[in-house]
């Protein structure tokens, strides 16, 4: 037997291993298994090549074991083992400064949080959770088997086994502080974690399983059962086959293989599949969204050759697309390294700008195939597109040609044809289009209506990113405005050259005005009186369009636009100097009579917009009983 030293520089390498990152300790066995994967995948292509040596493939299987009793856990592959000298050359030498390399990179990236999946560490990250581990390993060449041994210090043994089979086994013998890795469970759940879709069969124990009846079999006939392997994985998903193999049905069944507790289908997916100039794979699917952006669970997986690295793909793929489900399978993403040099890496660049270009394609031929599906679903995409929109210029482009505007009518137009239907009839005497919106059908029912009389389109525009969406969109094209219905009153939403006539006198005007302003609060209302129809309310209370925007902008997160969110509600208070109300008011000569018109008038207006609460809804209908007794 042959005892060694190891050849390191990192003092204390052990102890950082142990110490590294506790949370972490369970990537040890997604390490171990991927190594025994990679060994097994080499013997595939050798023997494909003709070149080992008469070694037959067969039908390969990894095994994971657990020995409670002598707290050990085993990965054995048939795989291409390894000889002697390749122990002495991939684990003393290879392994350990890959290891050592890793937790260098480690050492300096841990201070720049985040650092994603832990990737590189290998096989010595089994000493994260074993006091002793050992390799018995026989190669496919004709060498007898090796027996290696370390005790969690640099000190190694090496020896010859008598193993027949090609491949190896691992065996940890775990330290007491980390017996959960002995239990059933916790490494059924790692398995299924990491291991799910890795390429080649993993077997944990054996389960039952229920043969079908023969057809003939009387009636009382109990169904038999067998033995049969646990296999944990599917090695071949969905996402690592050909579009042109898959059908509906291929791509629904893998949704619900990956979220076992998702009930809803998915309203559609993308195929993803380019090998130059990057490697990458993968399936997106557009879940219905709800208003909620913030819950989201079941999230976009990340894995690298079938291996899982993170459902964290912040920094991979564009923030508007991390509300999608799927897969992305990449070995072209960084991994050791920390998300904000994710950032500003040049492969992931161009990875995420094709992720969000073959979503615009997608989203785009969905339109161009089915509009009537795709105005149906629209309400369940939205929020996505608006967001991309929002947040990526180059989306923002493609969407131009299937973001929908859905109007109060139930039609949906693409912006063109909005601009094309209004034009005429709502471009006011600047020569600005003037579109009109509504963002709740109920509360602004008045409006709407109002609105529509006239002859008027009302879009319905009610995600709570709107506000910056609208805004975005008055910026990127020319003379184009987006009023909200209720922000004035109609005739006044888009301004045209007519003039209007007004039944008051300059001085009479003049009268009403400080007659209000008495009555009126200054740093709530502003008092503007208008000419309108006799038959149109006396009073409208309105808030004009950029306040409103600006404040709900501060509360969905605009930045820059500091104070804003305390900005006090302002309010217009439009004063119909043609209705007849109005002109009883100016006429009334006690002062307390006039005061409880002008009171009672507005509180009536601030009824109508919901703005009337509390104890001063309790005095206004007090009052108003007084007055009909
Ligand atoms: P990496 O896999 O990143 O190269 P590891 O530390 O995990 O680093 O392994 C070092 C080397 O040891 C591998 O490259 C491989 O040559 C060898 N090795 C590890 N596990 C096995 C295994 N199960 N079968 C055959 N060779 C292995």
């Amino acid at each position: 037997m042959a005892t060694g030293k190891i050849n390191v520089s990192v003092e204390n390498i052990f102890p950082l291993i142990k110490k590294f990152l506790y949370s972490d300790h369970e990537i040890f066995l997604r390490e171990l298994i991927s190594n025994a994967t990679d060994a097994t995948l080499k013997l595939k292509h050798l023997t494909r090549l003709g070149e080992a040596g008469g070694v037959d493939y067969g039908n390969p299987v990894i095994e994971v074991k657990v020995d409670e009793k002598n707290k050990t856990l085993h990965v054995i592959d048939q795989g291409i083992g390894m000889t002697k000298e390749e122990v002495e050359k991939y684990i003393n030498e290879v392994a350990f400064s890959g290891a050592e390399e890793f937790l260098n990179k480690y050492k300096e990236s841990a201070k720049d949080s985040g650092i994603i999946g832990h990737f590189g560490l290998g096989f010595y990250s089994a000493f994260m959770v074993a006091n002793k581990a050992e390799i018995i390993t026989k190669s496919y060449k004709d060498e007898p088997a090796a027996h290696w041994v370390c005790e969690g210090t640099t000190e190694f043994t090496l020896s010859e086994a008598d193993k027949k089979e090609h491949g190896t086994e691992i065996i940890l013998h775990i330290n007491d502080d980390d017996k959960e890795f002995l239990q059933e469970n916790r490494i059924q759940e790692l398995l299924t974690k990491y291991n799910k879709f890795m390429p080649v069969p993993i077997k944990f124990g054996t389960k039952e399983e229920t043969l079908p009846l023969p057809e003939d079999a009387p009636e009382d006939a109990k169904p038999e059962t067998k033995t049969v392997d646990n296999i944990i994985n599917n090695p071949d998903p969905a996402w690592a086959k050909q579009p042109t193999d898959l059908e509906e049905k291929d791509y629904n069944d893998f949704y619900r293989e990956l979220y076992p507790m998702q009930f809803e289908e998915p309203l559609f997916h993308i195929h993803l599949n380019v090998d130059y100039p990057f490697n990458l794979t993968g399936i997106l699917y557009f879940p219905r969204m709800t208003q909620d952006m913030n819950i989201q669970k079941d999230k976009i997986q990340l894995y690298q050759n079938q291996v899982f690295v993170t459902d964290n793909v912040e920094g991979i793929v564009p923030e508007f697309l991390t509300m999608l489900r799927g897969v992305i399978d990449s070995p072209d993403i960084p991994l050791n390294v920390s998300r904000s040099y994710l950032q500003t890496d040049g492969a992931v660049k161009k990875i995420s700008s094709y992720i969000t270009r073959k979503v615009a394609d997608k989203l785009k031929t969905l339109f161009n195939n089915n509009r009537e599906d795709f105005e149906k679903k629209w309400n369940d995409i939205k929020i996505v597109i608006e967001y991309g929109m929002l947040t990526e210029d180059k989306f923002f482009e493609k969407a131009e040609k299937f973001a929908l505007y859905p109007t109060t009518d139930g039609k949906y137009y693409t912006f063109e044809e909005l601009e094309e239907k209004i034009k005429d009839n709502q471009t006011d005497k600047d020569d600005n289009l003037v579109v009109l919106y509504a963002s709740n059908e109920n509360e602004q029912h008045s409006y709407i209506e109002a609105a529509r009389e006239k002859g008027y389109t009302v879009l319905i525009l009610d995600s709570p990113i709107v506000s910056h969406l609208l805004q975005k969109l008055e910026s990127s094209k020319e003379k184009i405005s987006f009023v909200r219905v209720d922000s004035d009153h109609v005739d006044n939403l888009i301004k045209t050259e007519e003039e209007k006539i007004s039944k008051l006198s300059e001085e009479e005007k003049e009268k009403l005005k400080s007659d209000f302003e008495k009555v009126i609060p200054a740093e709530k209302y502003t008092i503007q009186l208008e000419a309108m129809d006799s038959d149109a309310a006396p009073l409208i209370i309105t808030q004009p369009e950029f306040m409103r925007r600006m404040k709900e902008m501060q509360q969905t997160g605009g930045g820059g636009m500091f104070g804003m969110g305390n900005m006090p509600e302002m309010y217009n208070l439009v004063v119909n100097t043609n209705h007849e109300l109005i002109g009883k008011i100016l006429n009334t000569k006690t002062e307390k009579k006039q005061q409880r018109l002008i009171k009672q008038s507005l509180d009536l207006a601030r009824l109508s917009q919901n703005l009337l609460k509390g104890e001063e809804l309790t005095n206004f209908i007090k009052r108003s009983f007084e007055m009909v007794k």
